[in-house]
């Protein structure tokens, strides 16, 4: 670099190398990282501590529906060794107590700010870094910000008229406070039944009083098979950690099942039969992520798994009424997140249990006694919202983001997110969305996902310091020819055509009722590749300045 233009880097010398939002799995990881670099780098937590989704989400049953040994970070062998997981799907505060443990032993809590809401980012296009504005009034510069602010962190709910009308305990589930919440002998209601309704529904069952739940539609769920890890299966695990990330590494999703590759019609009948029996009495996602591969892709196949996964909700609810309110009749197996449950329909077989389909009465209002739905009134001491989130690109809509040229990220992104390679979008320079959409991460077993971008991120960084480069942006090309890329991924799969957080039809959100291309279905090894490539390539698509 020539002496006039170290000078004038100094002159505009941003407060930080990077700024990244998010203590949460990937900000902690990417921290980690860059303070081995040696690189200048401050954390803003809009929590009060580390933990991001764990932190929060606090409600009644929240566990892993990952093998909990292929959710922890993979970087360090003796973080691996000394870690002990107690059950093979971890419980919430066993998740939370991890990321607290990582945090101290690896001494990142000092570089971390906690209850710091980012309330805009602002690139300065002379300068060339950002302006980070802060809720409490601070405002912080940095050559670079990284967000890890999560794909599930933006809640929805009040798209319910009366929410704040509600005298007694409400929260929606992503806000379920640290002290606990006494539900024994409670009138309880749930609205919603994905994968965090159905958690909360099984959990709290057989506590409280009474339990009303709200159903606008089915899921299709699958048995969990939880259970503790003995001393025998602890050992085992510890000795084998190379192979599980190894086998991680070579499946679509980054978790331990992979696609079976037969043809469903290939094999004859009694064969699947019995392969299917054994997947739905195997633990975890293996129903979904480890069925034939074809199951996913091909609607006659999708149908006859359908078939023989609603004949088990039948064989599992008492009241053949109630039993078919839950088989979903809108889409086929797997087509959208498949809840891991844990005797959820068992629930129903309850006196105490209730379930009300809102299609047939739906929810007028929330009154300040309970709810009212087009049938009657019903009175509750406590309501649950499970009702999701704004997926993906709610949290970035939620912070002020404006690019090189007084470009809007909400206004670029109102139609659906264009990025290359889900880790950077043109006009908005030095900006890199870890865990953003169209990203290899958003559609994988979280942390193994997140390693691959963090990693690549952080090579980005060093190839950035070594050539002197003050900013690095996407040419539009590029972005164009990834979100093509990301659109053909989508249509191999059947999820296409399910209206659900993937596929940006999202029912919880107003207005989002047209395909968004929010997630990465290519698989993580092709993602990787496709990363590797790049990088190798000096970064083809990107620009440096
Ligand atoms: P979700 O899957 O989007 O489910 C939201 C539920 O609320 C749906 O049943 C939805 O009905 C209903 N709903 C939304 N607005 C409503 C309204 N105004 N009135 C009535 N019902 C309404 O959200 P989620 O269950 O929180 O799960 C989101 C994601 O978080 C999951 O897909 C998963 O990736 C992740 N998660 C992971 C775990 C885990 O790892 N163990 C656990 C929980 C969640 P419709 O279906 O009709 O829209």
């Amino acid at each position: 670099m020539a002496e006039g233009e170290r000078r004038m880097d100094e002159h505009v010398a941003p407060q930080h190398d990077v700024i990244i939002v998010g203590a949460g799995v990937c900000g902690i990881y990417q921290l980690y990282r860059l303070l081995e670099l040696g690189v200048d780098v401050t954390v803003l937590e809009a929590g009060g501590d580390v933990g991001g989704t764990w932190y929060w989400n606090r409600y009644p049953g929240a566990r892993f529906d990952s093998e909990s040994y292929t959710y922890g970070y993979s970087f360090s062998k003796e973080l691996l060794d000394e870690w002990d997981w107690s059950e093979h799907f971890a419980g919430q505060p066993e998740t939370l107590r991890y990321l607290n443990h990582v945090v101290d032993k690896f001494d990142l809590r000092p570089h971390m700010q906690f209850d710091c809401k980012v309330r805009a980012a602002t690139f300065d296009n002379e300068a060339r870094y950002w302006r980070v504005a802060l809720e409490d009034g601070r405002a912080l510069t940095s050559r670079l910000l990284l967000t890890a602010i999560g794909m599930l962190s933006a809640p929805t709910m009040r798209t319910i008229e009366g929410v704040d009308d509600f005298e007694g305990v409400s929260f929606h589930t992503y806000n379920w406070p640290a002290e606990p919440i006494e539900l024994e002998g409670k009138k309880v209601a749930v609205i919603g039944t994905g994968a965090t309704g159905v958690q909360v529904i099984s959990e709290s069952a057989d506590k409280v009083g009474e339990l009303t739940v709200f159903q606008r539609r089915p899921n299709w769920c699958a048995p969990l098979h939880n259970s503790p890890i003995d001393d025998e299966a602890q050992a085992r695990i510890k000795a084998s950690y190379d192979q599980i990330f190894e086998r991680c590494r070579q499946t679509p999703g980054g978790f331990i099942h992979g696609p079976d590759r037969r043809k469903l019609f290939e094999v004859p009948e009694e064969e699947r039969l019995a392969f299917w029996e054994e997947l739905y009495a195997s633990p975890g996602f293996g129903v979904w992520l480890g069925n034939f591969r074809d199951v996913l892709m091909d609607e006659d196949a999708n149908a006859e798994f359908t078939s023989f996964i609603a004949d088990k909700i039948r064989g599992r609810v008492h009241d053949p009424v109630v039993a078919e309110k839950l088989v979903p009749k809108d889409h086929g197996f797997g087509t959208r997140r498949v809840p891991m449950e844990t005797r959820y329909y068992e629930a129903y077989n309850r006196d105490n249990v209730d379930l009300v389909d809102i299609n047939e009465t739906p929810i007028e209002r929330v009154t300040p006694t309970g709810l009212r739905t087009s049938g009657r009134d019903y009175e509750f001491d406590v309501i649950v919202y499970a009702t999701g989130f704004d997926a993906v690109t709610g949290a970035f809509d939620r912070i002020e983001f404006t690019g090189a040229n007084g470009a809007s990220l909400r206004d670029k992104w109102r139609d659906g997110p264009a990025t290359y390679l889900g880790m950077q979008t043109a006009g908005f320079p030095n900006l890199i969305t870890l865990a953003g959409p169209q990203g290899g991460s958003v559609s994988t077993n979280f942390p193994r996902g997140i390693e691959d971008a963090v990693d690549w991120a952080t090579e980005l960084v060093t190839y950035l310091h070594d050539h002197g480069y003050r900013s690095v942006e996407p040419t539009p090309e590029a972005e164009e020819e990834w979100t093509e890329h990301v659109k053909e991924m989508y249509a191999l799969l059947l999820l296409s055509k399910a209206k659900s957080w993937f596929t940006g039809y999202n029912s919880n959100v107003e207005g989002h009722d047209k395909p968004r291309y929010l997630i990465y279905n290519g698989g993580a090894p092709r993602y990787r590749k496709r990363l590797a490539e790049v990088a190798a390539n000096d970064y083809e698509g990107f620009v440096f300045g």
